[in-house]
């Protein structure tokens, strides 16, 4: 199916892109890499009166480290952001970028775009969250920065305003010890996750885990993190048999829709089982184990 008709805008600056979004009011949309935006215009699930085609604005395709903290811009393609120096230096940034969809698909798509969509099922919005990320926005009111859980509000719905845009996304670079992973059940390349999990520790000298991220993707309206299983591991040697519990832990919040992949039970044990497989991954990865991501596909 065609897009209903639009009008087609292409801002030069950032601030030019906020005044349009703004003057042209709630018919008007951003486009970025147009990767789940047109599939939607396709097939009028939306008909926007207006694009504003922000994918060729300068300066917001970059990942940056400075004062502690890594900036990855808003503009910034999935398959750019695996190659990048940021994603080389925390593993759970390829595993999470390299893995979407397909070749297309990640030199398209971008990172603003992915938050900002807010679809469960996208990697993005789950593994950021096992990072404290924070959304960077900028609109008529100027910048903000708002965290992720607060940022992702429910499925496709998030905090930005109108005429408001991400522009980047940032967390804090993670501390000497550190080890993380992402894993994602799909059933092909180009699919969308069923279950993700990702996990984000720091192990002091001792084998102590002083600091843990635990968050699971598909368990619910929006990716949840596992408080309560963090806590079963926090302060303590990390043990297979303190795994199982905190992936117990961890399955006890997870409430998994029962569609066509399977039922809520089997997604619960899909679950669990990748949460352990990403723990030991990230708990290698923190004593500095070379190990190459990959989701796992059905
Ligand atoms: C076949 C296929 C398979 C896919 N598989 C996966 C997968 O496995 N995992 C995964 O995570 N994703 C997957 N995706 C989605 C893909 O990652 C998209 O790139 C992403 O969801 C949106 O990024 P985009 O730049 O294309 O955004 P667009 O499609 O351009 O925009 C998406 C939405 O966000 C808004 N928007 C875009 N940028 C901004 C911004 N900077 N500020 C404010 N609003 C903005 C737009 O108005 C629109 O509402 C898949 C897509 C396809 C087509």
């Amino acid at each position: 199916m065609y897009p209903a008709p639009f009008r087609y805008h292409r801002p030069a600056s950032l601030r030019e892109a906020v005044q349009m979004l703004s003057a042209l009011g709630e018919g008007a949309k951003p486009l970025a890499g147009g990767q789940t935006l047109i599939p939607i215009l396709k097939l009028r699930l939306d008909e926007p009166s207006d694009l504003v085609d922000i994918g060729r604005l300068p300066d917001l395709r970059f990942a940056d480290a400075q004062d502690g903290w890594v900036r990855i811009g808003a503009l910034s393609p999935h398959g750019w952001v695996a190659r990048s120096d940021a994603a080389a230096a925390i593993p759970i940034v390829k595993d999470c970028a390299g893995g979407i969809a397909d070749a297309q698909v990640r030199s398209r798509g971008t990172i603003g775009g992915s938050v900002s969509a807010a679809d469960p099922n996208c990697d993005w919005p789950a593994m950021l969250r096992a990072l404290d990320a924070e959304i960077i926005c900028f609109g008529p009111a100027g910048e903000r920065t708002v965290p992720i859980e607060k940022f992702v509000l429910a499925p496709y719905t998030t905090a930005l305003t109108p005429g408001e845009l991400v522009t980047a996304i940032r967390f804090k670079a993670p501390a000497a010890g550190s080890g993380g992973a992402y894993i994602a059940y799909k059933k092909s390349a180009a699919a969308f996750p069923i279950c993700s999990t990702g996990v984000q520790l720091t192990l002091d000298s001792a084998q102590v885990c002083r600091d843990v991220r635990i968050v699971l993707g598909g368990a619910g309206p929006t990716a949840r993190r596992a408080l309560e299983a963090e806590a079963e591991l926090r302060g303590k040697a990390l043990s297979d048999a303190l795994w199982a519990r905190a992936a117990d832990a961890a399955i006890a919040i997870a409430e998994p829709n029962a569609d066509v992949h399977g039922s809520a039970e089997y997604k619960r044990s899909l679950l669990r089982g990748l949460l352990l497989k990403t723990a030991h991954v990230a708990m290698r990865r923190s004593a500095n184990a070379k190990i190459e991501g990959s989701h796992v596909y059905a």
